[in-house]
């Protein structure tokens, strides 16, 4: 035993040895944290075993940096710094977790995230018992220096030592993220969560991307300036698609639904299996004379998907080229989106959104005010208890039965949006919730078996709404908009999807991708009848200009890259996220040019060639000039006449029925919620939904 204290004291006592013992404490406390305090989804041995090793590289790196130092006073205050420092994020960032469930950006370290102050008022009742386990080992070391157990080691290390030390972490950062890489790809390009990052890649390494990507924003955003807008300017006025006249207001003042059909395809729009159709409700509003629908309409999203659909349909700009733009500078950013135009029109909408998951998920909860959101209904909202969650939230029949007595008190006209879950990867769906009439498909990929399953419930749930909408009247008074944000079965099952769609899956291509790419848009206005199946094509870019110019408010003042679909200048060239394209007559994927009619590679005569080239001129022109206007945070010199400015802070999520009844109030005989037109009486009563966890008795 002796023996064995001597041999510590020795190396402890060596400035090499006290840093590799630091090293390891540090490692332990990391796989402590992620044993008891963080709640990883670890599914397979390779992701533990990438868990375990993940904290080592970063963490030689960092406090590495110590065995630089030659003079003695300078190396322990450097290795006590980093040690203690190491330490003191790995805590900060349980005591966070604790509270949020997620980890700490940058900017809630330094105190720029306004949003998450909460937090230093109630840190005391977040620690636990447990928390001295990350504190101990440098009480006690800094004992044994202090009864000089251990003793300064005055020999400086080599420099070649420090640099192989350093090398070695490099060597084992970049192992860790090919192997992260087998398990998640673009882990980094896409972070649209923190918690991947933090398992694959440790939580050093997260805060250090974190911070550079921070850095590289705001750097960019300093050297900004108003004379670069102006580029934009005159590109989106000169591609400016002037309103259809016949089009033009055509539903001025009534209410607007946005209903958000997640991860819906158009391939599902009027399928049959085994002599059924997948979604008969969705069918017969897409051949209604009520409504305007698209055939050849494409989802645009990267890797943002939800939010990047949501972001082109609220503000007409493309999302960014990796990330998602709500996570990465919707906190900070400058917007000019629908809610706040609407809020500004002579109509003085209400807006608001019904989400069935927590309020933080693509940081909705700072990225709503500030595109001017006066309400966000999330998952605190509902009972969302028990089986009455699936996978991504609420489900879809709850959450639409669950907002009515919301609803009910919004004053009209309203702009709200109804963002469904339910049919999300993997397309898991409680038995009890499926319809025992429809049958699925028999491929050799669950994911597309269980796809039709969770379509036929959205089907289903949007119905019921549909019913409610009519028994009120809401109905007549409203236009709905019903889309698909992106794809649901990934390129990599489509094959498994190929027979289904009637099609050869050897001869499955990257032109045949593309084409999957459809997503349902849908325009119902109750009242009129000539609507019909446009085959323009178009995307999800252009849905906000063609929405304005339906509510009768003119557009050209606002930057908007997408045009009126209805518009006779509508641009026809759909670009894609990653600057692949489609229009009427090709598809061009990587530079390859198919045609659309044959799906081969076209044979293209010179005048062909030309146009092709110059199409594709204009798609990287407009993805580069949005993504300059969205990272440098142009909107910020930019004011539309007799637009204001919003401002963020004016909106809080809180105690939002109080808020609404107490305008009701205010407003008295003037109100106009269906609530007051109602009599002051509820309407809820009216919603009837066959979901069985209101039904039964359990
Ligand atoms: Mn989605």
């Amino acid at each position: 035993m002796k023996r064995f204290l001597n041999k510590v004291q020795k190396i402890l006592s060596t400035r090499i040895g006290l840093f590799w013992i630091i090293i390891v404490l540090c490692w332990l406390k990391t796989l402590f944290a992620y044993a008891v305090d963080f709640h990883l989804n670890i599914v397979n041995p390779m992701q533990l075993f990438i868990l375990i090793i993940n904290p080592i590289g970063m963490t030689i790196l960092l406090i590495g940096l110590a065995l630089y130092a030659k003079s003695t006073k300078l190396f322990y205050s450097l290795l006590s710094i980093l040690y203690i420092g190491n330490t003191a994020l790995l805590y900060f960032n349980i005591v966070f977790y604790r509270e949020f469930t997620d980890f700490m950006t940058v900017e809630t370290i330094t105190g720029f995230d306004k949003v998450n102050q909460g937090l230093s008022g109630s840190s005391f009742a977040l620690t636990s018992p447990h928390d001295f386990v990350y504190w101990i080992d440098i009480i006690i070391l800094i004992i044994l220096f202090l009864t000089r157990w251990i003793k300064f080691d005055h020999k400086p290390i080599t420099k070649k030592i420090s640099f192989a030390i350093s090398s070695l972490a490099l060597l084992f950062i970049t192992f860790d993220l090919a192997l992260s890489e087998t398990q998640r790809s673009q882990l980094l390009t896409r972070t649209f969560d923190h918690e991947y990052i933090v398992q694959y890649m440790g939580l050093d390494f997260f805060t250090a991307y974190d911070g550079i990507n921070q850095w590289h924003n705001a750097e960019m955003r300093a050297r900004a300036n108003k004379s670069e807008l102006k580029k934009i300017v005159n590109f989106t006025r000169k591609h400016y698609a002037a309103p259809n006249p016949s089009m033009f207001g055509i539903a001025k003042g009534r209410n607007v639904i946005i209903i958000h059909l997640e991860s819906f395809q158009q391939f599902s729009i009027d399928r049959k299996i085994n002599g059924q159709e997948v979604t008969p409700f969705l069918n017969s509003l897409y051949h209604s004379n009520e409504t305007y629908a698209f055939d050849n309409f494409f989802h645009q999203v990267g890797q943002g998907r939800t939010s990047d659909a949501e972001n082109m349909l609220e503000t007409g700009d493309f999302a960014l080229p990796q990330g998602s733009l709500f996570t990465q500078l919707g906190s900070s950013n400058t917007f000019q989106a629908a809610p706040a135009i609407l809020e500004q029109s002579p109509e003085h909408y209400t807006t608001a959104v019904f989400h069935g998951n927590v309020p933080t998920f693509w940081n909705r909860n700072n990225v709503y005010p500030r595109l001017g959101f006066q309400y966000f209904f999330a998952q605190e909202y509902f009972n969302h208890s028990g089986n009455r969650s699936e996978g991504y939230g609420l489900k879809d029949k709850l959450l639409f039965q669950g907002s009515i007595k919301y609803l009910q008190h919004l004053q009209q006209p309203f702009y709200v949006k109804y963002l469904t879950v339910t049919n999300h990867f993997p397309y898991q769906l409680d038995k009890e919730d499926q319809d025992p009439n429809f049958k699925t498909t028999n491929t050799s990929s669950s994911v597309v078996n269980n796809y039709f399953v969770t379509n036929h419930y959205l089907d289903q749930s949007v119905h019921e709404f549909f019913n409610f909408l009519k028994a009120s009247g809401l109905y007549n008074k409203s236009i709905i908009v019903l889309y698909g944000d992106h794809y649901g079965i990934s390129d990599s099952e489509n094959k498994a999807l190929a027979p289904v769609l009637g099609k050869n899956p050897q001869k499955w291509n990257n032109f045949d991708n593309a084409q999957l790419q459809r997503v349902p848009f849908m325009i119902v206005i109750p009242g009129i009848h000539s609507g019909k199946i446009e085959h323009q094509y178009g995307g999800e870019i252009d849905v906000l200009p063609t929405l304005l110019h339906l509510l009768g408010i003119h557009t050209k003042k606002y930057i908007q890259f997408g045009t009126d679909l209805f518009s006779k200048q509508h641009n026809q060239v759909v670009a894609f996220r990653n600057r692949d394209f489609v229009t009427p007559n090709y598809t061009v994927l990587s530079g390859t040019v198919y045609s659309n009619k044959t799906g081969k590679i076209a044979k293209l005569t010179s005048a062909e060639r030309k146009q092709i080239n110059k199409d594709q001129k204009f798609v990287n022109e407009e993805l580069s000039l949005s993504d300059s206007l969205n990272y440098k945070d142009l909107l910020r010199f930019y004011h539309p006449k007799g637009f204001k400015k919003v401002n963020p802070n004016k909106f809080n999520y809180g105690d939002a029925l109080e808020k609404e009844e107490k305008i009701e109030k205010e407003k008295g005989v003037g109100s106009t919620s269906m609530y007051s037109e109602n009599n002051n009486k509820s309407l809820v009563n009216l919603y009837h939904t066959d979901t069985p966890e209101l039904n039964n008795n359990h």
